[in-house]
């Protein structure tokens, strides 16, 4: 991927798009389209429909009827095969397009847009659609004089709702498990980031995909959102977003038809670091890619660092120096390493984390401001904040921004209480050359992920899903196929 090609995309006009329902695109029942602002410099992008309930309740109705129909569900597994990894060679083959649209939708810097977006989602698509045929029932160990099977089917119909920040990783987390599995899909995209997505819903019908197999309603959240929480025709919910709007999902469901309800929230997740770590800069430079990297708008980022206190001043400047190195920049340039903040609104929501953080006592070591503003985009500098005391709300409270927290430890157990004083569990590190002080701090510390000498990275093959107030229920790994099969029992007497 070179400059010149991204600079010949960046410019190209993009055109209004509409919600996918039934296979074709389609605007808003009462024709009412939302703006698209590019965090990059502000400007109008393109409008997407502004979904209606009655959108949402058609895009439902096509999924369950083609559910119902068996178009999808009850082709041959190697026919469905055939078309998800078809899909995957078509994203791989418009990886860059659709990469350069999402980054103008989102701000993502480019250089981590190509790995994580496009390139991320083929893989995972793949994986489902290698996995769908080896996917057994069970005969059960019962009597001579009965036949106890278990059968695996699909749930039904599948409604997804996608945050901003990697729409088709995490899109594809979703729509891949789920329809390798056999079941019919409604995705609700962000406010903030549709495009790519509604893109890579396009190239599944190119792929082949039954017209209705895969709906998309672009929309509000308290609008389209709400509909699908509500819908007594969706079988099973999965999200990936805020515990607020988490809890609004599972108050939906008790509502409705006590849909499951899968959801992935949020973090504040540790990152400890011992004296004893071997290589001390090369974990400074991680912990400041760990956390601001896109702008900090990762679920998993290590926000609060714990940092053994003999090497606190020392690490916290090494830190320092590699954010500071870090070029916040125009997303779309394959030298920049922290591209925009998704929102204006996000972006103040930043600044009021660190003023409150001041406020209750914490000193700003670098950053701490907005910076890029002659742009008309949303950017923030990577921000180090030391002396969080444990219950400050930057020690608490997920900021979804590149703000790093730094509290000192003295001890192991120190460490593990300040690594679990928070509602999250999603995720987690350990520095330290201590063999079995890497295993304790893995055991003890309670949370989805734990890296050991190392933060992020983890691949298709392993799960992800939090504990505590960071959700439940898994992305990712064969474990994720779990969300969307029903398990049915035939009980056969001989
Ligand atoms: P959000 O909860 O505001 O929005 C997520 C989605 O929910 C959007 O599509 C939005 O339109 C929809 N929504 C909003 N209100 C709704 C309602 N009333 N009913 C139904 N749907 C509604 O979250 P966000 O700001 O887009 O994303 C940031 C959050 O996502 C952070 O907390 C972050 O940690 C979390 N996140 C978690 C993971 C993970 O794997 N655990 C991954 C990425 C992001």
């Amino acid at each position: 991927m070179d400059q010149a090609s991204i600079d010949a995309l960046r410019a190209a006009p993009v055109a209004a798009f509409g919600h996918w329902i039934n296979g074709a695109s389609v605007p808003a029942s009462d024709g009412q389209a939302m703006e698209v602002q590019s965090p990059i410099d502000g400007t109008v992008l393109t409008t997407v429909a502004r979904g209606t309930r009655a959108d949402m309740d058609a895009a439902i109705a096509a999924a369950r009827a083609t559910f119902e129909d068996g178009r999808w569900a009850s082709q041959a597994p190697a026919a469905r095969k055939k078309v998800l990894m078809r899909w995957a060679d078509l994203i791989d083959a418009h990886a860059l397009e659709l990469a350069v649209l999402g980054v103008r939708d989102n701000g993502t810097e480019i250089s981590m847009a190509l790995k994580a977006e496009p390139g991320s989602a083929a893989n995972t698509i793949r994986y489902y659609a290698e996995a769908l045929d080896k996917v057994y029932g069970e005969v059960a160990p019962t009597a001579g004089d009965v036949l106890g099977l278990i059968h695996k089917e699909p749930v039904g119909v599948v409604g997804a709702i996608i945050p901003w920040n990697f729409p088709l990783m995490i899109g594809a987390w979703k729509l891949g498990p789920a329809l390798a599995m056999g079941n019919s899909v409604v995705v609700k995209p962000a406010e903030t980031a549709s495009l790519s997505l509604l893109r890579m819903v396009e190239l599944a019908y190119e792929a082949g995909l039954p017209p209705g197999v895969l709906n998309a309603v672009t929309g509000e959240g308290a609008i389209v959102g709400e509909a699908m929480g509500l819908s007594i025709d969706v079988d099973v919910l999965v999200f990936t977003g805020s515990g607020t709007t988490g809890r609004r999902l599972l108050d939906y469901a008790a509502r409705s038809n006590m849909k499951r309800v899968y959801l992935e929230l949020g973090g504040k997740s540790p990152n400890i670091v011992f004296a004893d770590t071997p290589d001390l800069d090369n974990a400074a430079k991680v912990t400041a890619a760990g956390i601001f990297r896109n702008a900090g708008q990762v679920c998993v980022a290590g926000s609060r660092l714990l940092v053994e206190a003999s090497i606190h001043d020392d690490f916290v400047s090494a830190v320092a120096r590699h954010a500071e190195a870090m070029r916040v920049g125009d997303p779309l340039s394959l030298d920049t390493a922290i591209g925009a903040v998704n929102s204006a609104p996000q972006l103040q929501q930043n600044l009021d984390f660190v003023a409150t953080a001041r406020a209750e006592g914490g000193q700003v070591v670098t950053g701490g401001k907005q910076v890029r503003k002659e742009t008309g985009g949303f950017y923030m500098a990577p921000t180090i904040v030391t002396g969080v005391a444990p219950g400050a709300t930057l020690a608490q409270r997920e900021v979804f921004g590149p703000v790093l927290a730094v509290t000192p430890f003295d001890a192991e157990g120190e460490a593990v209480r300040l690594a679990n004083g928070t509602i999250y569990g999603l995720a987690g590190a350990v520095w330290t050359s201590n063999l079995s002080r890497a295993h304790r701090m893995v055991r003890a510390v309670r949370t989805g992920v734990m890296h050991v000498n190392t933060y992020g990275g983890a691949d298709g093959t392993v799960p992800l899903g939090g504990v505590g107030q960071s959700g439940n229920g898994s992305d990712k790994s064969l474990h994720a196929l779990e969300k969307y099969i029903n398990l049915k029992t035939a009980w056969i007497k001989l």
